[in-house]
């Protein structure tokens, strides 16, 4: 007699630019035995959530979303490159690829990278550089409206808006 049904786990990990490609291809999966789950032997956040029981739709559904987040990632971090690669020959279609990218997430060490990589070039061409500037800021504070961010206390949400935004006003002053 199946009393209690049969345990699952979930694989959970924090989403962000520097979560690895193992552990976003893992974000969402669900299985019955935890030890089919690869060792945590990075410096990811990770959980394996036991999934209650009765509650296996929901960590499906959930289990969904977590999977379009961590494509997601990973088609931030394609168009983001393909930017930062385009740039000196092709700003327009760089500028593309970046608010495209910016669609997914904004991370300031990504555009400190771009910066340091393109210093000459940023230097060089201040419509570039403003069109950068205004692009990121705009993309970095409407990010702190999405449902990811509103979770944070109100005070912390407002401080790393206006931290990022001076940063990136810095970086492509
Ligand atoms: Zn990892």
């Amino acid at each position: 007699m199946r009393m209690f049904g049969r345990a699952r786990y979930q694989y959970y990990t924090n989403v962000n630019y520097l979560t690895c490609e193992r552990c976003l291809a893992w974000h969402g999966v669900i299985r019955s035995n935890p030890t089919d789950f690869p060792d945590h032997d990075d410096d990811c956040e990770r959980s394996i959530l036991p999934i209650p029981p009765r509650e296996g739709r929901v960590y499906r559904e959930k289990g969904k979303r977590m999977r379009t987040a961590a494509q997601g990632e990973l088609s931030r971090r394609k168009l983001f490159e393909q930017g930062v690669e385009a740039i000196s020959d092709s700003p327009e279609s760089a500028i593309e690829a970046f608010r495209r990218s910016a669609t997914y997430d904004v991370y300031v060490p990504d555009l400190e990278r771009l910066a340091t990589r393109h210093r000459d070039l940023l230097d060089s061409d201040p419509n570039l550089r403003e069109g950068l500037r205004a692009l990121f800021v705009k993309a970095f504070s409407d990010k702190f409206g999405w449902h990811r961010y509103e979770r944070l206390p109100e005070p912390m949400r407002l401080r790393r808006e206006e931290e990022g935004i001076e940063r990136i006003n810095e970086i492509f002053r």
